[in-house]
């Protein structure tokens, strides 16, 4: 497969008053043409901000301190701000958990998609007004024809999540950005948005990284998983080697949280306890030490390193380590007691 995004050492942080914030440290990965790469982890984890890095949307106290971001053989960071400006919405398209952080009010939803048309493709108003219709009806919009001449406020939320596709769509990107795209969806809807979003992947042949905090929702779209957790992946596998045979304790914890409906109804879900890291001071050792029940004590003093199970599966975690001390293992509640 061709590669179409290839991302090496990210590293992304802010200033802040309180200090530097190492949101994302060290960051590696890559897409081919035609694929769709899930990126869970909880708010938090770093992965929006690994996606506003490569896309250099950062606000001004954030920084790029690291990274080599080739797309289609350019390197992103080396790119003006003029250069990305034709990239986002041409190249790369985004959509984002909140239509209205794309779709203006006040604008009828036909104007707003012409725009990048006319901007990117330099193409007249009334042959972009012909692509605007005949996308909004391939994202499932009907009557596209008067749903041109309304307002955000008049479509539904799912409605509107389809306009947010269909404008991140309209240039014929090489890669869509979707984050979070579903959660703020009842589950019909969301369930909807997955099926458009694979059968736009087949039909457009465009590559797709769906960040999502819910494992669930990357099962059917996506071939690979990263999992991200203290703005770093933690581990990687295709969708099957994550589901089932995972080996890192924060991808269980994550597994543990899906609804399963073939469970007990008054089985209750399994949050993972804890809080993420203060990525002020980002632990030495492994970020997740102190909400693993499986930590030992080389967990808080080195970090692990990236095991490999095959050639596309590996894990961060000491318990894949051949030579685990498997005799200093304890509970994270002793670490927290500073055991
Ligand atoms: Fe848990 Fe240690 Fe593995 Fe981290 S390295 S996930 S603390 S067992």
């Amino acid at each position: 497969m061709d590669r179409l995004l290839d991302v090496n050492d990210l590293h992304t942080s802010f200033q802040t008053y309180l200090g530097e914030v190492k949101a994302v440290r060290g960051v590696s990965f890559h897409l081919d043409k035609g694929e769709a790469l899930g990126i869970v982890g909880e708010s938090g984890s770093g992965k929006s901000i690994t996606m506003m890095s490569i896309m250099k949307l950062l606000p001004e106290n954030g920084k790029i301190t690291a990274a080599n971001i080739k797309f289609s053989d350019r390197d992103l960071t080396k790119l003006s701000d003029k250069e990305m400006e034709s990239i986002r919405g041409n190249d790369i398209g985004m959509i984002f958990q909140d239509p209205m952080t794309s779709l203006d009010p006040v604008f009828k939803i036909g104007s707003q998609l012409e725009e990048p048309l006319i901007k990117h493709k330099h193409i007249s108003k009334e042959d972009a007004k012909e692509k605007v219709i005949e996308m909004l009806k391939l994202v499932g919009i009907s009557s596209a024809e008067k749903r041109i001449n309304q307002y955000p406020h008049e479509f539904s939320g799912g409605m509107r999540q389809r306009a947010m596709i269909a404008m991140a769509l309209i240039c014929n990107p090489k890669l869509l950005i979707a984050d979070e795209p579903t959660t703020a969806l009842d589950v019909t809807i969301q369930a909807q948005i997955l099926e458009l979003m694979k059968d736009l992947k087949t039909k457009l042949g465009m590559s797709i990284i769906l960040i999502t905090h819910d494992l669930g929702v990357v099962a059917d779209l996506c071939s690979r998983i990263d999992v991200m957790y203290g703005g770093m992946i933690i581990e990687r596998g295709t969708t099957r080697d994550i589901f089932y045979n995972s080996k890192h304790p924060y991808t269980w914890g994550l597994l543990k949280s899906i609804p399963n409906p073939q469970e007990d109804i008054k089985q209750r879900l399994r949050p993972i306890d804890g809080t993420p890291p203060d990525l002020l001071k980002p632990p030495i050792g492994c970020p997740f030490s102190p909400r693993c029940e499986y930590a030992m004590k080389i967990c808080l003093n080195r970090m692990p390193e990236a095991f490999k199970i095959d050639d596309n599966h590996f894990s961060s975690c000491w318990l894949n380590h051949p030579n685990a001390p498997k005799i200093d293992k304890i509970s994270g509640g002793d670490i927290k007691n500073g055991k």
